[in-house]
């Protein structure tokens, strides 16, 4: 039976630093720009350091999740993780009691208000499974709990164990590590692509079922997601962005998480020996967005080519705008949604509101400054009221022109949250 911890056990507090450590590297569940609170300059709730992620629950609240590894003892032996069975580190590994009660524990004193758990491969993909579903189970039915659940699937467990952890989760995700199938059977020859894929279509056939049947039982109703390694193979933003796309139609996947690879002790040589600039996984985020929400094809982002990157110094919607100048300018009084949306600098809800507004008045310049677009990246390309871009557009440095003051640097990502 589980108990308030009244002191920090230093050996708990040890698993815990190692494990929450270890899962830092799974970034299958969002960190946010979420107000930063930290423990280690004291006070109770903190939402800052190693340990914490975020994660938006199927009603749109943002929470806070205790992120962590049942253990980063692993018999697998994938080339690209700390947690492989030939990783020269600290091992560890959790009770499920203890990360129950560490769950609640932080839960009740306001920490977290979930909890994101994941595992190295035990005995066996389904007594790994096993003791993960266990946590979540008895985090429902022994203590009612009723925060948020993450559960990272194995993906060569029953089918039964899988269904059984849908039951209890709020979200299940499963890994498929690299775009590539052969990148894959060479870095993690244990893992197999079909495999994944497997998997994945067995959770969306139960997802899909317990939306449409009323009185089925839940079944991981904020849907599954998926992580990719970014850079720790050869693949291009094409083909990364493609597997994307595939992952998403096949599977309905709700996130496809992009995770650059980090270089780690002791590494492969073939594994790059430099992480990839962060930048680039921030592209991709971008460009994945524009795939889902706004309307681009695969072939607009990233055409086909022998160099089938993304643009590091411009967004991806801006860099397509570069491209296709005659597209441009378009008029903010006039145009399509579907047209608005291809404007660099307007997001979905600033193009909502312009296409409210307009209803009652045509659109000047000023009413844009007052909706805190980026009037230096809209000027070229759009045409208010009382504003044309003129032959801004036709400038052979349109490109300096709107580029962010600051470069790269000022457009970074967010990085991990820490707990300890
Ligand atoms: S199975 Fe998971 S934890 Fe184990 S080595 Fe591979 S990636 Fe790491």
């Amino acid at each position: 039976m589980y108990r308030r911890m009244s002191a920090p056990d230093p050996a708990l507090l040890r698993k815990l630093e190692i494990l929450a450590d270890a899962a830092k590297y799974d970034a299958s569940c969002a960190s946010s720009a979420a107000p930063k609170r930290d423990s280690r300059k004291g006070g109770l709730g903190s939402t800052e350091g190693m340990g914490i992620c975020h994660a938006y629950t199927p009603d749109g609240r943002c929470v806070s999740l205790l992120k962590i590894l049942l253990t980063n003892a692993c018999i697998f032996d994938c080339a690209y993780c700390i947690s492989r069975a030939s990783s020269n580190v600290p091992r560890a590994r959790f009770t499920v009691e203890e990360v129950v009660g560490l769950t609640l524990d932080f839960y009740r004193r306001n920490f977290i208000e979930g909890l994101f758990l994941s595992s190295g491969i035990i005995r066996s993909p389904d007594y790994t499974m096993e003791q993960l579903v266990r946590v979540a189970k008895s985090l429902r039915l022994d203590h009612g709990f009723k925060g948020y659940i993450h559960l990272k699937t194995i993906p060569d467990a029953s089918p039964e164990l899988l269904a059984e952890a849908g039951l209890h989760a709020d979200r299940l995700s499963i890994n498929i590590e690299l775009p590539q199938e052969a990148s894959l059977k060479a870095l993690a020859p244990e893992k197999d692509f079909a495999d994944i894929r497997k998997a994945m279509a067995g959770l969306r056939v139960r997802i899909d079922e317990a939306k449409a049947e009323k009185r089925a039982p839940r079944f991981s109703p904020s849907g599954q997601s998926t992580q990719m390694m970014v850079g720790a193979d050869g693949a291009d933003d094409r083909t990364i962005l493609g597997t994307a796309t595939n992952l998403y139609g096949s599977y309905g996947l709700r996130r496809v998480y992009y995770s650059a690879y980090s270089p780690i002790p002791d590494a492969s040589k073939a594994l790059p020996p430099a992480a990839p600039p962060l930048i680039r996984e921030h592209r991709l985020y971008q460009s994945d967005w524009l795939l889902r929400f706004y309307g681009f094809a695969l072939d607009e982002i990233v055409p086909a080519g022998p160099d089938a990157m993304l643009d590091l110094e411009a967004d991806p919607k801006l860099s397509w705008a570069l491209r296709n100048r005659a597209f441009f300018p378009v008029d903010v009084n006039r145009a399509p949604r579907e047209a608005l949306l291809r404007v660099p600098g307007l997001g979905v809800k600033t193009v909502d509101r312009i296409i409210a507004s307009r209803r009652h008045a045509a659109l000047r310049w000023d009413d844009l400054a007052r909706l805190r677009v980026p009037l230096r990246k809209l000027r070229p390309f759009l045409v208010t009221a009382d504003a044309t871009p003129g032959a801004l557009l036709d400038r052979a440095d349109l490109r300096r022109l709107v580029l962010p003051a600051g470069g790269m640097a000022a457009q970074a990502a967010p990085r991990q949250m820490s707990l300890l």
